[in-house]
């Protein structure tokens, strides 16, 4: 039985009706660009998420480079930030002109660990730029208590993690400015790309709709130069109708997750996710670490693969060793646990609509190789 990582037409299939509708509501219209269903959007996702402010923009991508900007960081501003996560954290701060600064992560959620972020505070120091790895919140209690006394913004990676609270407030709504993906893999994902950002100052929030149509409040008036990254009429209409149902996919992430951690949990070489506070985690990737050198990884993949079951890898080279960063003069061994990390990681099949047979295959299939392996 073939599994696939995720699902999206399965998803289609159960809430066809409410999505074509919204999507003929919008075409009939004849409004495509920004309007009603944008609008709407943003207040609905404003009141589910619990802030002021919501501004729907083109992607996770934008949402963080704008609210960067918004947040005030330019040339010589430092952010840190983990380098165990997608590229787009940190190719924003330097389009900003900021300068990513890598802290390692806790080895238990691949999180930053928030307990190594004040060694390398110094005065150009700016901001903190935490990613909820996963679906798994950052510890942020942990992280203002270190930043309190310092000054520094916060600004969320929330693109995966759409949901996930932390004690009661959501992730996004902590800092001063946070930021999601509606990337169509992601928990809450459109049918193309979008994303949000949220913030509790309507400064900032006005910085950024400026910001994401061409730095103008009235058309043809600019006041700074911007860009074209609105959040499209279309997807903001399907959006309406998925986010009514978001925690209800939620709910069936975390369930789950519970079928894999049962079929899973008595594997010597397989750990579990580990959920730092019990009910936090919206698993947007149910990602397990395997013990042994990474071809035991790799060779499980391909076990996989050849069985119809797909798997990923998020993210097989931290950034601090990617090309791209290579003037920044890291070298192996600067972040150890980030560096395990990526040879260790393997995210297996998850989204809602997932039957108990095919966690069990998933899970089977993983036990026979390894338990081949010895
Ligand atoms: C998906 C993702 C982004 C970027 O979102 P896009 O909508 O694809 O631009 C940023 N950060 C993380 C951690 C992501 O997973």
């Amino acid at each position: 039985m073939p599994v696939p990582l995720v699902d999206l037409t399965a998803q289609y299939a159960c809430i066809k009706e409410e999505i074509d509708g919204a999507v003929r509501r919008t075409i009939e219209s004849g409004g495509f660009i920004l309007g009603p269903e944008v609008t709407g959007f943003e207040q609905e996702v404003a009141e589910y998420l619990g802030v002021e402010w919501a501004v729907g923009v083109a992607s996770g991508t934008d949402a963080l480079r704008l609210a960067l900007m918004a947040c005030g960081i330019g040339p010589g501003d430092e952010v840190i930030t983990t380098p165990f996560t997608f590229i787009a954290t940190t190719e924003t701060i330097v389009q900003c002109g900021g300068k990513p600064v890598f802290v390692d992560i806790d080895p238990r959620t691949y999180n930053i660990d928030v307990a190594r972020i004040e060694p390398v505070i110094t005065p150009r120091t700016k901001a903190v730029l935490p990613v909820h790895l996963y679906g798994q919140p950052v510890d942020m209690d942990g992280l203002l208590a270190v930043i309190r006394a310092h000054g520094l913004t916060i600004i969320e990676d929330c693109a995966q993690a759409m949901g996930a609270a932390c004690a009661h407030k959501k992730v996004g709504t902590i800092g001063e400015a946070g930021c999601f993906s509606f990337f169509p893999s992601k928990v809450l994902g459109g049918y193309g790309d979008g994303g949000l950002v949220v913030t509790g100052s309507a400064d900032i929030a006005e910085r950024v709709r400026v910001l994401r149509n061409h730095g103008s409040k009235q058309r043809y008036y600019h006041l700074v130069d911007g860009f074209n990254s609105r959040l499209d009429a279309l997807q903001a209409a399907v959006l309406r109708v998925k986010l009514g149902y978001l925690d209800g996919w939620l709910e069936k992430r975390r369930e789950r997750a519970a079928w894999y951690a049962q079929a899973l949990g008595d594997i010597g070489m397989v750990h579990l996710p580990y959920e730092a506070r019990p009910g936090e985690h919206v698993y947007n990737y149910y990602t397990i670490a395997l013990d042994g050198p990474k071809e035991v990884r790799d060779g499980l993949r391909k076990y996989l693969e050849g069985r119809g079951i797909a798997s990923a890898v998020y993210y097989p080279l931290s950034l601090h060793l990617q090309d791209v960063y290579r003037h920044m003069g890291h070298s192996p061994g600067d972040f150890p646990e980030s560096e395990r990390a990526q040879e260790r990681v393997l995210s297996l099949p998850m989204y809602p609509e997932m039957t108990q047979e095919q966690t069990d295959e998933v899970a089977g299939a993983v036990r026979r190789y390894l338990e081949s392996k010895g």
